[in-house]
């Protein structure tokens, strides 16, 4: 499955109330703060060995909004993740993966 064809389906999940901007962009910090706490859990109680299934399940929740979030303003998934992906080729190959800005 690609992006593209993940984000099509993503939306097949959603339930009316729910496409809405509201929804969307405070499902995916609640959904950011899960994959926190299971680090955060991890890192309490056993000494940093994170539990790999819900990891990926809470990890998988936030690729849900992502891609839905994305459709809500019509961009694709795989736009997003090709433009990820250039954006960091192109500053590594200016020595600037490290520091801050979005604009380096
Ligand atoms: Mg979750």
């Amino acid at each position: 499955m690609n992006l593209n064809e993940y984000q099509q389906k993503a939306k097949e999940f959603l339930l009316p109330s729910a496409q809405n901007l509201q929804y969307l962009s405070l499902g995916l910090l609640a959904e950011a703060g899960e994959v926190a706490d299971v680090l955060a859990k991890a890192v309490r109680d056993h000494e940093g060995k994170v539990d790999q299934d819900k990891l990926s399940r809470e990890l998988g929740d936030v690729l849900f909004f992502v891609a839905t979030l994305a459709d809500y303003y019509g961009i694709r998934l795989d736009t997003i993740g090709q433009g990820n992906i250039n954006k960091l080729t192109d500053r590594l190959q200016r020595n600037v993966i490290q520091g801050f800005g979005d604009y380096r």
